[in-house]
């Protein structure tokens, strides 16, 4: 089977878990999935599964990240930020749903990694940042939209800070420490409201020092 006939087999998969959204599933249908796996892995980029990448970090299943792109109810205007590149899968399939992706990873040879990716895929409204995630990017801030791509306990303060009045924030917490749910944070004019909407299971989100690529 071709890759052209995976990815249209992994669309239809993603319709069949109840993902709706025709704007996600096109997106989604964009990009090739396989240039962002291992090439240990290359045959099973359409499978419907997380997949080891560099730094022991994890690419998101194709499930998890279509059901969060969809929770994330992005608009073609909008700015978006995530923490959490690692492989550049969920940042490049955001780029096709809003004005410019905004995304900040810590371990500096993944992050190089997803912009030789992003290069080649021509996609030019990616904009990068090697650092801490849990800070936000106040230079850049409000952004409409905010998609956390690694675990933690309690939304951190800085990235509620810098959600527009009006925005929706994604990120997977695990509220006793163990069991991860993803949930969908609204910031209206009064304040925040939650919801929790999957279980999930993503690596922890490090604050502080981001990591250095690796001496060779
Ligand atoms: N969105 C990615 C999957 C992310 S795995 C993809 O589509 O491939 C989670 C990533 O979050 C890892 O790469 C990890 O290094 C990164 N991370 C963890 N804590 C972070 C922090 N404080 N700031 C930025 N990135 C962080």
């Amino acid at each position: 089977m071709t890759d052209e006939a995976r990815r249209i087999r992994l669309i239809m998969e993603l319709r069949s878990q109840g993902i709706t959204d025709t704007r996600v599933l096109a997106a989604i249908e964009r990009v090739p999935r396989e240039i962002f796996v291992a090439a240990a892995f290359q045959d099973q980029a359409y499978e419907n599964i997380a997949l080891p990448i560099e730094s022991g970090q994890t690419i998101s299943q194709p499930y998890v990240v279509a059901a969060m792109t969809e929770a994330l109810e992005v608009g073609a205007r909008m700015k978006v930020l995530e923490i959490g590149t690692g492989s550049g899968y969920q940042a490049a399939v955001l780029s096709h749903l809003c004005r410019r992706l905004y995304t900040i990873e810590r371990h500096r040879e993944l992050l190089q990694g997803a912009e030789k990716r992003f290069a080649q895929l021509k996609l030019r409204n990616v904009v990068t940042k090697w650092g801490d995630g849990t800070k936000g990017w106040p230079e850049q801030a409000p952004f409409d939209r905010i998609i956390v791509t690694a675990a933690s306990r309690d939304a951190p303060q800085a990235l509620l800070d810098q959600l527009a009045v009006g925005g929706i924030m994604v990120i997977p917490l695990a509220a006793n420490g163990r069991d991860q749910e993803l949930v969908k944070i609204k910031r209206d004019a009064r304040g925040y409201s939650r919801e929790s909407f999957m279980p999930v299971r993503f690596v922890p989100l490090i604050p502080d020092a981001p990591e250095e690529a690796p001496k060779r």
